[in-house]
């Protein structure tokens, strides 16, 4: 056996193991890395199963990650640039890396959100952001259909959000791929994933079901300290 074969056992051995459980290890260098997910994979059981949490973090969103940093590699420059002014300035970033930081950026910026508004138990939301929520869509109920609504009306792959501006106005808007209202200088509240990859291996082609049972997940403590980030002018991404 040459030094490569002894070398491709030893790896085999060795660090494959560790990088299976850790999405940190497996990732090239870079100014970006994955964030842990908070919470177990089975957290948003039923409504979202372990095995999609699990591949949609570990290998969508580690995914994103890698192609940032490999797109950023030869831009130091660019690469110094928080996420959040990457994305809100797209169109001042050179234009070989500018659909890489638009779709990995995005990409990176979109889940971070996702993740950091799931792992709870659904409900209602209290306090300022029920009044902002009531004033702005009607009530919750409302916002839910007219959310639904736009995610299921979304061809293709995309999110729809809830955007927050710095008055704490909310909106609601829809973008293909991984576009986010980040890129036209607004902040996100929350938003979900309707890309096939985050509910086919539960729900197939049934997105409606999908976006109903999602909101089981929700985290409004967390969604309500986004809110108060927001109108502070705090909340990056
Ligand atoms: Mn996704």
């Amino acid at each position: 056996m040459g030094a490569i074969g002894r070398r491709s056992v030893l790896l085999g051995a060795g660090l494959l193991p560790l990088l299976r459980i850790s999405g940190a290890a497996a990732q090239a260098p870079g100014p970006f890395s994955l964030p842990p997910l908070g919470y177990a994979f089975e957290a948003n059981e039923p409504h979202i199963d372990a095995q999609t949490m699990m591949i949609h973090h570990d290998r969508h969103h580690a995914a994103y990650v890698a192609n940032l940093n490999a797109a950023l590699k030869d831009y130091p420059q660019v690469a110094a640039m928080p996420l959040e002014a990457m994305l809100g300035k797209l169109a001042e970033l050179p234009e070989p890396i500018r659909a890489a930081v638009r779709n990995n950026g995005g990409g990176h910026a979109n889940h971070t959100m996702f993740w950091g508004v799931m792992g709870g138990k659904g409900g209602a939301p209290s306090g300022s952001l029920a009044e902002a929520i009531t004033r702005d869509f009607g009530g919750l109920e409302a916002l839910q259909g007219a959310f639904n609504k736009a995610g299921l009306g979304q061809f293709g792959s995309g999110w729809v959000f809830v955007t927050v501006a710095k008055d704490g106005k909310l909106g609601l808007v829809a973008r293909p791929n991984q576009d986010t209202p980040l890129q036209d200088g607004a902040r996100v509240l929350l938003g979900n994933d309707v890309w096939e990859h985050a509910y086919y291996l539960k729900y197939q082609n049934r997105r409606a079901d999908y976006l109903a049972a999602w909101w089981n997940v929700l985290d409004w403590t967390r969604i309500a300290a986004r809110f108060e980030a927001a109108k502070a002018g705090t909340l990056a991404i």
